[in-house]
């Protein structure tokens, strides 16, 4: 790679650890399109967000990808808000211009790609249940609503974080009904649910368990795991077991980066190039 002082710059704010597979995958679709962009990672604590957001706009950065927790806090920083990612109540992508800074969310319209090229499933009049209510879970289980989910019930350890996605949800077509993350409410409610989604960050570590058993899946279930690593959490293992579709966070993180690329670009977003280097950075794939 070779930068220079034309090399125009896209970034990604993370705190206080970040480990991302983001660079590899943008800067892997720079290179295939011939274009002298790069994407480079920042640590940036929390508390200087607002200066350094300053700071990238006047050194020419175009453009930003946002880690928790700047999603939420990079609200009252912006001058504009797309009314979706006001909606889902976080920011991942950031469009900056001479004048203006622009806030856009892709996680969600990433997750629906997800799922449709995962499991060729269309949200639409189905019933879903969201496992987590922290930042992916609220863009996903509101995204969902927006997409005409018949049903969408989210599960949370904290009761009181699933209220403002319940407030958003109101507003849109779908039934709604929170329940305590516990194997009693969750058994309630499984087999009336097409898609289930782990958006908590139970099972990013090893030996990792929700609690659910295999009893509580069927085959006509799907199983979506925001997590890409481990590539197979102990959920998807249980749920595949009794015959569910499961797929894992990768093809998530692809299509939210996807649309980041296409709306800083505006250009198409060459698919195979970057999931290629995401399963490269992400698993060590050669192929
Ligand atoms: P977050 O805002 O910090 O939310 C974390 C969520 O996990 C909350 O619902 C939290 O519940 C729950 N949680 C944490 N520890 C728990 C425990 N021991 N028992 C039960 N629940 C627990 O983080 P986030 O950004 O939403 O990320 C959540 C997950 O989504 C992570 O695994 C992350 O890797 C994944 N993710 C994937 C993608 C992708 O592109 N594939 C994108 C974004 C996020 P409380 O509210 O009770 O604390």
């Amino acid at each position: 790679m070779h930068i220079d002082g034309l090399t125009t710059i896209v970034g990604v704010f993370g705190a206080p650890i970040m480990h991302t597979a983001s660079p590899a995958m943008h800067n892997a679709a720079f290179e295939a399109l011939g274009m002298n962009w790069v994407y480079l990672a920042f640590h940036v604590d929390p508390q200087h967000l607002r200066t350094a957001l300053q700071g990238a706009r006047e050194m020419g950065l175009v453009g930003l990808n946002l880690t928790v927790p700047h999603k939420i806090l990079a609200l009252d920083c912006l001058d504009e808000i797309d009314p979706e990612a006001r909606k889902v109540g976080a920011v991942n992508t950031i469009v900056i211009e001479k004048d203006k800074t622009r806030g856009f969310n892709t996680d969600g319209s990433g997750f629906l790609k997800a799922v449709k090229e995962d499991f060729n499933l269309s949200i639409k009049g189905k019933r879903v249940l969201v496992l987590g209510a922290g930042g992916a879970g609220r863009g996903i289980a509101v995204k969902c609503a927006l997409d005409g989910a018949a049903k969408v019930f989210v599960a949370n350890r904290t009761l009181a974080k699933i209220e403002p996605i319940a407030r958003e949800i109101a507003s849109t077509k779908s039934e709604f009904q929170s329940l305590a993350l516990t194997v009693d409410a969750i058994q309630k409610v499984i087999h009336e649910v097409d898609l289930v989604v782990n958006a908590t960050s139970v099972g990013l570590k090893e030996g990792d368990s929700l609690g659910l058993g295999a009893e509580l899946f069927s085959p006509r279930q799907h199983v979506y795991d925001t997590i890409y690593r481990p590539a197979e959490t102990q959920l998807l293992q249980v749920a595949e077991s009794a015959g569910a579709k499961v797929a894992n966070g990768l093809s998530m993180l692809l299509h939210q980066g996807a649309r980041a690329f296409e709306i800083w670009t505006k250009r198409k977003a060459p698919l195979a190039v970057m999931r290629r280097a995401l399963r490269a950075a992400i698993y060590g794939d050669k192929s």
